[in-house]
């Protein structure tokens, strides 16, 4: 299969990587020059789980990239999807699909500003990331890749697609409602990735205050009404279950958005709270908390000197 990956950072690398290990043709797009001249030079060095390897693989910006794809990954931070998508367009064909594992909400609607929705392809993973200097990464977990069409005309798409994930060694997952999953993961994100990093404290601590349990029953309260107002079944027990069960595996870790600011860069936090908070203002109810967040989240941005522009 021609595999492209739109946005070729922390994660994009490491899902480039074992597709390209599993004998698919796949090339890295991205803008970070530094990062393209690394892996033009030097191959994509990188570890999974602990293990050290250096590939070839193509990388270069989109607009030097003519041919077309049978699958575009897309894995840049949310707020540059809609530049992405500009920038690539030229890359798709009519039956090109495209896969969507970003977090955050309100993705479909902007993929389907550019292509059919029948070739649109959502979904989450748990595999994490990082980038530790250009054309040096790291992988780790074993995911899984939860996806599944938005249209009934994609669904044999998205099972071919489990298929390849699965035989790459990335763990595919066909999805029975691959929307409440992305709920489910927005909803963890926008709860302990904004609290955690205006607190400056990793999971395990955030837990031990009874103001921020408090707080992410306010926070998921509103998540759910959000998710309602979508159609989504997102109960507030059930959710905050999760939540607790999902906290205990990581206890230690610093998520993503502690990470963003830390390293200052700027945050997803428009496509988690922010989100809930404008769907509530479009359906008419009020989403204190998640309005409050996004704002701090962005005054943080704002005190560090971290730029929006996009
Ligand atoms: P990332 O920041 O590593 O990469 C995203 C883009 O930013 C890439 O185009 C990359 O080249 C560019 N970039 C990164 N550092 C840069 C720098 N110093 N200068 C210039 N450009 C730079 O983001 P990611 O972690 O790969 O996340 C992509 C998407 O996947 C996000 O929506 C994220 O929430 C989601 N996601 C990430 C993980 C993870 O563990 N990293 C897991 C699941 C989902």
């Amino acid at each position: 299969m021609k595999i492209a990956i739109a946005g070729s950072g922390a994660i994009g690398s490491g899902f480039g990587y074992l597709l390209k290990k599993g004998g698919h043709e796949v090339t890295l797009m991205d803008f970070w020059e530094d990062h393209i001249q690394a892996v033009q030079q030097n191959g994509l060095t990188i570890a999974v789980n602990g293990q050290q390897d250096n590939i070839d693989i193509p990388m270069d910006k989109p607009e030097n990239i003519q041919e077309k794809f049978d699958v575009v990954f897309i894995f840049t931070k949310s707020m540059y999807l809609q530049g992405m998508l500009e920038a690539i367009e030229h890359t798709l064909a009519g039956n090109t699909k495209v896969v969507c594992l970003l977090n955050g909400l309100g993705h479909e609607k902007t993929i389907a500003e550019y292509i059919p929705k029948e070739n649109i392809i959502m979904g989450t993973t748990v595999w994490t990331a990082s980038l530790e200097a250009p054309g040096k990464t790291s992988l780790m977990g074993q995911g899984p890749v939860e996806v599944q069409e938005v249209d009934p005309k994609g669904k044999e798409a998205a099972l071919t697609l489990v298929q390849v994930l699965s035989d790459c060694g990335l763990n595919g997952i066909y999805s029975a409602d691959v929307h409440f999953t992305t709920w489910r993961k927005a909803c963890v994100n926008g709860t302990l990735n904004t609290l955690s990093a205006l607190l400056d404290a990793n999971i395990e601590e955030l837990l031990q205050s009874d103001y921020v349990q408090h707080l992410i029953r306010e926070i998921v309260e509103e998540f759910s009404r959000a998710a309602k107002a979508k159609g989504i079944g997102l109960e507030v027990e059930e959710m905050i279950t999760y939540l607790n069960e999902a906290s205990k595996k990581v206890g230690t870790h610093y998520p993503s958005m502690h990470q963003d600011i830390m390293n200052k860069r700027p945050t997803e936090v428009d496509f988690l709270t922010g989100e809930v908070a404008k769907i509530g203002a479009k359906n008419g109810f009020k989403t204190p908390k998640s309005q409050t967040l996004t704002e701090l989240i962005h005054a943080k941005e704002d005190v560090l000197g971290i730029s929006r522009e996009h």
